[in-house]
């Protein structure tokens, strides 16, 4: 009879965020509500109080970090570290991004939906060469979901941002986002809520704020639910032109900078 031969030693893997210091998910009720706005300008605001920051671009349905960044063309490369393969992200202005993005078109994107695209999610987390980080943010999909769900299980997240407009309908779909954060067995901690596309504006009347959407929605609910509120900012047209162009805001608008500054400055105390 042939003996078998041992099995070679398989070498434990470890997941590639084990030295991440904090892992903050950013949510939204809905979609359209600038969640991946905020999650890119935060990012940058955090970097320039000198952290070193990482994006997982988790919003499958519509990955937007790669244009938000500028990075659309890259093409993420495997490499070997320890005997370990990991992911090397797209890196600009010493911010790490992976992207579910950098893998399909945006015309493939509807058949990522599913258990397929929670597969690819969990091995951009756990094999990208984040290099230990302070700041890890995961952009989610908007609504709740199997992401969602998925990335609680799978990290510890040291809590979650709600991105909400004033709305009252976007207020009633941030109350089930608070409280799927808050579910048993979930506890994710909620550190506040985002009140984005707050109000205008115009060059020619700098001392008037129209609120568009409403006044204060999402400020009064955080009171209702106890949750922090970390601020408020308006409808500026440099917010929605850096997402296009690849330069998030708050490197060129100095009053959008003040805004993102006072609201990390709540998010890192
Ligand atoms: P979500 O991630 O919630 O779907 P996005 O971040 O993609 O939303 O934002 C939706 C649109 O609104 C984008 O075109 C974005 O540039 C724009 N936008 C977001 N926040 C602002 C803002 N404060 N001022 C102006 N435009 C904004």
């Amino acid at each position: 009879e042939k003996e078998e031969a041992p099995a070679p030693p398989v070498k434990e893997k470890v997941s590639s965020t084990a030295g991440i210091r904090h892992i903050l998910a950013i949510a939204s009720g809905k979609g359209g509500v600038g969640k991946s706005t905020v999650t890119a300008n935060l990012a940058v605001t955090l970097r320039d109080m000198g952290y070193s920051v990482g994006i997982l671009d988790a919003d499958i349905y519509g990955p937007s970090m790669p244009k938000m960044f500028g990075v659309e063309g890259y093409t993420p490369q495997a490499i070997l570290r320890d005997e370990q393969e990991y992911i090397l992200p797209a890196e600009t202005g010493g911010i790490k991004i992976a992207s579910i993005g950098f893998f399909i078109s945006p015309d493939d994107a509807l058949i990522w939906r599913g258990p397929m695209a929670t597969t690819a999610l969990k091995q951009l987390l756990h094999q990208t060469l984040w290099e230990g980080l302070d700041y890890l943010l995961i952009d989610l999909p908007p609504g709740t979901g199997d992401v969602h769900l998925s990335v609680v299980g799978e990290v510890k997240v040291n809590g979650a941002i709600v991105v909400s407009t004033p709305q009252q309908v976007a207020v009633a779909d941030v109350r089930r986002g608070v409280n799927m954060f808050r579910a048993e067995g979930i506890d994710v901690p909620v550190l506040g809520i985002i009140e984005n596309m707050a109000w205008f504006t115009p060059a020619e009347l700098p001392n008037n704020r129209y609120y568009l959407f409403g006044k204060g929605g999402a400020r009064n609910m955080a009171r209702t639910e106890g949750i922090d509120f970390l601020g408020d900012i308006p409808i500026v047209q440099s917010v929605m032109e850096g997402g296009e162009n690849g330069t998030p805001a708050v490197s060129i608008h100095p009053e959008v900078k003040k805004y993102y500054r006072e609201i990390a400055d709540k998010i890192v105390e």
